[in-house]
């Protein structure tokens, strides 16, 4: 049987089940009953506010936001979900970090429960760049539901994938 990519390392009678539910045809309408609600953060501009109002609220000390832009290019598991760059540029002699979050533009027609999920674990790598304990207490300091949040985003992604064939 063909590996369903956005559960790889999850266990078999999980992925079971989630085939299961493909081929009932029942997967969308859990996701759509959960996640319902859907985002107005449609422009990079928008994202860019609605990142740094989420940084603002919750790790105001980080390290200034740099870029922020949905990326159409950007495999989504690629890295892990997102992805974020630090670039240092020496100015005026000093050396200044300047942090870019591309976010994948899947998320710009998601549900806003995975937007949020994956700004907040971009925001995250603001302060850790690995994907280790202290990053995950960051992501769940920023939105407690994290975890679960992140584990339907992978049942999202694997909707998707399954409506594309
Ligand atoms: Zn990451």
């Amino acid at each position: 049987m063909e590996p369903l990519k956005y559960l790889a390392g999850y266990p078999q009678h999980m992925q079971a089940r989630v085939r299961e539910l493909i081929e009932q045809d029942r997967l969308g309408t859990i996701l759509a009953d959960k996640y319902g609600q859907s985002h107005a953060v449609r422009s990079d501009s928008q994202l860019y506010d609605y990142v740094q109002a989420l940084k603002d609220e919750h790790l105001r000390r980080a390290v200034p936001l740099g870029k922020v832009v949905y990326d159409s290019k950007l495999q989504v598991m690629k890295h892990a979900l997102g992805t974020h760059t630090a670039i240092s540029r020496v100015q005026g002699g000093r050396l200044k970090a300047s942090r870019e979050i591309r976010i994948a533009t899947v998320f710009r027609d998601a549900p806003a429960a995975f937007l949020k999920m994956i700004a907040v674990h971009e925001l995250a790598h603001l302060k850790e760049t690995e994907h280790n304990k202290s990053f995950y207490q960051l992501c769940t300091h920023m939105e407690p539901d994290y975890h679960q949040m992140e584990f339907d985003l992978r049942l999202y992604l694997t909707h998707l994938d399954a409506g594309q064939r």
